[in-house]
């Protein structure tokens, strides 16, 4: 049917915002290798990142290779590249094997009446009570549903079979993945709105292997989820049935899977995912970035000497230039200004009290959330301290190698696919 490059069942996202650290995670997807579970890498980095820290999509392309070589890796592995669109994928047509199209800001405005009519015509058959298997009591489509979903995304969709249309042509169909996310757009969506999504992707010909709704609950940079564990169990549960489904009766590709965006330091929803992509026997992806920069600042501070100092500054830097820093992010973060410690007394902080008020152990009583995710946005303090920056992750580049892989196997990872974790 359709020519594609088919992803992996089960492939992990990590995003590298100065490019030292591809060795260290490459590491720890071996070392989930050796552990039985069948994860493979993808490298990725959004154009936004990429403006900030002055980088080139070329240079995550050299950066993978260069881990893929340095430790033998063997199998499959992707640079995605994260929330591109027609105004900014040119660039990285080249280095990508893996584009993610956001049509989030399509979301909302109208396509055509004629789309509209076509696509209500097409989904006149699944009215009433949808016969999704694993779905009980049965998801219910109404022609209200169906108006109102393709009043929000139908545009979306097509600008999405753009992007794709475009990719096809200057990439070669058969050469790329093609994700699909609408998790930056302003709420939720249920497992219907999924169905309905996928529909439309169907009709335009996207052959989707990835897709990544907005989920319930808040998904903030770098800490734990925040919300209803129930409910969000209950529609990830859906969400998997309805996919399933979607690929049969929509003709998608067999390898379409869900992509969690915002996904890294989501510590309670892991069990859960984990049991019930087991019990779909389901593909999955899990799209991090931020927490290996974390790592690296954390691997900074504990290094001591001009390593603190640097992890000092770029919390000083932040703290003084909160709302520009934050602003971007406000959807994504949720900061107390009153917990965030007065970067004077952090400036006369151990590397013990730096390391444990940013490391994500949620039983540490030093833990500091508020302090996490303003650091996770202040990299463009780092990009601005240029080469002292990245000197210093040379010079460190054991200790904040060792953070860098602990986190991603041991606290990501691991509780993701093993079959030894209990929720
Ligand atoms: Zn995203």
């Amino acid at each position: 049917m359709h020519k594609l490059l088919k992803i992996s069942k089960h492939t992990f996202g990590m995003g590298d915002r100065f490019a030292h650290q591809g060795l260290a995670q490459l590491r720890a997807i071996m070392l989930a290798r050796e552990a039985g579970y069948p994860v493979s890498p993808v490298w990725n980095k959004s154009n936004r990142e990429h403006t900030i820290v002055h980088s080139q999509p070329d240079d995550l392309r050299a950066e993978a290779d260069a881990a893929v070589a340095a430790l033998g890796w063997q199998d499959d592995y992707y640079v995605d590249a994260d929330h591109i669109g027609l105004q900014t994928v040119d660039r990285f047509l080249a280095s990508s094997n893996f584009f993610t199209l956001d049509v989030a800001d399509f979301t909302g405005k109208p396509a055509d009446a004629a789309s509209l009519s076509a696509f209500a015509d097409s989904m006149a058959a699944y009215l009433g009570e949808l016969a999704i298997p694993g779905i009980a009591p049965a998801l219910v489509l109404t022609a209200d549903a169906v108006g109102a979903a393709a009043a929000k995304f139908l545009l979306a969709m097509q600008e999405a079979g753009r992007i794709y249309r475009y990719l096809a042509e200057h990439k070669g169909a058969d050469n790329f993945v093609t994700e699909v996310s609408v998790d930056e757009t302003d709420s939720p969506q249920t497992p219907v709105e999924l169905l309905l999504i996928l529909a439309m992707l169907a009709r335009e010909g996207v052959p989707v292997q990835t897709i990544a709704p907005k989920f319930t609950g808040r998904f903030n940079k770098g800490v734990d989820y925040v919300g209803n564990l129930a409910q969000f169990e209950r529609e990830f549960d859906e969400d998997l049935s309805v996919i399933a489904y979607a690929i049969g009766e929509f003709g998608l590709p067999a390898s379409l899977k869900l992509s969690i965006h915002s996904g890294s330091d989501k510590f309670s929803l892991y069990p859960i995912i984990n049991r019930l992509v087991k019990q779909h026997a389901a593909g999955l992806h899990v799209k991090t970035a931020g927490t290996t920069w974390l790592e690296e600042v954390i691997g900074l501070a504990e290094a001591g000497g001009e390593g603190l100092a640097l992890a000092k500054a770029v919390y000083a830097g932040a703290c003084a230039r909160f709302d520009e820093l934050t602003g971007p992010y406000a959807t994504v973060i949720d900061i107390d200004r009153a917990q965030l410690p007065d970067p004077d007394a952090v400036a006369g902080w151990s590397s013990d009290q730096f390391a444990a008020a940013l490391r994500h152990e949620a039983n540490c009583a030093e833990y500091n959330r508020h302090f996490r995710q303003l650091i996770h946005v202040g990299f463009k303090v780092a990009a601005e301290l240029g080469s002292r920056y990245t000197d210093a992750l040379v010079a460190n580049a054991d200790i904040i190698a060792r953070n860098v892989t602990d986190n991603l196997f041991e606290r990501h990872l691991t509780p993701l696919y093993s079959c030894n974790t209990v929720s």
